[in-house]
């Protein structure tokens, strides 16, 4: 069962829509399935007018586009949403950005109970200082996160 969450961010407040929780979910079960990098299994999408222009995971890869958003030294990898931009910016008008919903989600394993490997809940997805500069930059219209075990969503207003 999914919670609404309502959350306040500059002023606004944004109601999840079941267009958000399609592509949160669509996200999640392509994050459960990945290879983790470390223990993040994260995927996220750019979406333009209901259709998804891109996706990015989390990789074990460097690249000069992350370096130039990362907060510290262990930021160099690709974060699931500055791929997700780096690719929306092959296939996109960087002016339509501004049009775009970033959404972004984790998959992990429960914290409590017994640990199956095939129990996946939700973590919390909110994108670091970094990955909020870069979609800043671009001026990503709203920004969509799973955040808890239980379900509950953030919507960022950019
Ligand atoms: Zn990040």
């Amino acid at each position: 069962m999914r919670i609404l969450l309502l959350l306040k961010n500059f002023g606004k407040i944004s109601l999840m829509t079941d267009r958000d929780t399609k592509h949160l979910h669509n996200l999640f079960m392509i994050a459960r399935d990945i290879e983790p990098m470390g223990s993040s299994r994260m995927a996220a999408s750019l979406v333009y007018k209901n259709r998804v222009i891109s996706y990015g995971l989390n990789q074990d890869k460097t690249h000069p586009f992350q370096a130039q958003y990362a907060k510290n030294e262990e930021a160099i990898y690709w974060h699931a949403e500055t791929k997700t931009i780096h690719n929306a910016l092959r296939l996109m008008d960087v002016n339509d950005l501004k049009k775009t919903t970033l959404y972004v989600a984790r998959a992990k394993h429960p914290d409590q109970g017994p640990v199956s490997e095939n129990e996946w809940v939700w973590g919390n997805s909110k994108p670091c200082s970094g990955c909020m500069s870069c979609l800043y930059k671009y001026e990503v219209k709203r920004i969509v996160y799973s955040m808890d075990e239980i379900g509950h969503y953030g919507v960022i207003n950019g």
